[in-house]
């Protein structure tokens, strides 16, 4: 598919988005996105079908390593953290406005393989090595703010004896 054409593709998916509501109540209980009765069923079926193409899975490099519990829920939390939603910042997902550029207004599109990076570093978080970061930063920050806090009080007291002299 040359760019002119994705670019058709993603603003078709982008007006869908605002047209349809992902939390539509429908009357009709066999309603589905997979099976539609109704048009905004429908609109949402289009949505989906164009998501299938244009979204990225959001999923790392090694999926055998998932049956770990905590690689398997950062995987899957990251995941859901990425949907998109018209009704959540402004339509855009998390990892496109983690890598748009500082100063830019909108995020773009990110590629297959920014997703599949980001995915595979977050999974990576659930390994042990993941975790050992994590503990060992929680750590770090709550001496500092244990510094932080000392200082304060010290200065507080130096204040304090300065406005008795
Ligand atoms: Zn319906």
């Amino acid at each position: 598919m040359d760019q002119a054409a994705f670019d058709k593709l993603k603003e078709a998916e982008r007006l869908l988005l605002y047209a349809t509501d992902d939390r539509h109540y429908c009357e009709e209980k066999d309603c589905t996105v997979e099976s539609p009765k109704c048009p905004e069923r429908h609109a949402q079926a289009a949505l989906k079908a164009l998501s299938d193409v244009l979204e990225p899975p959001h999923e790392g490099l090694h999926p055998g390593r998932l049956v770990s519990d905590p690689e398997r829920i950062y995987a899957e939390r990251w995941k859901k953290e990425n949907e998109r939603h018209a009704w959540l910042n402004s339509g855009y997902t998390l990892v496109e406005h983690l890598l748009c550029p500082e100063g830019q207004r909108h995020p773009d599109r990110v590629t297959f393989r920014d997703a599949q990076v980001a995915a595979a570093v977050i999974q990576w978080l659930g390994t042990a090595c993941g975790r050992s970061l994590y503990f060992n930063v929680r750590t770090r920050n709550r001496s500092s703010q244990n510094a932080t806090a000392r200082l304060v009080a010290v200065r507080g007291a130096q204040h304090a004896s300065a406005f008795q002299l």
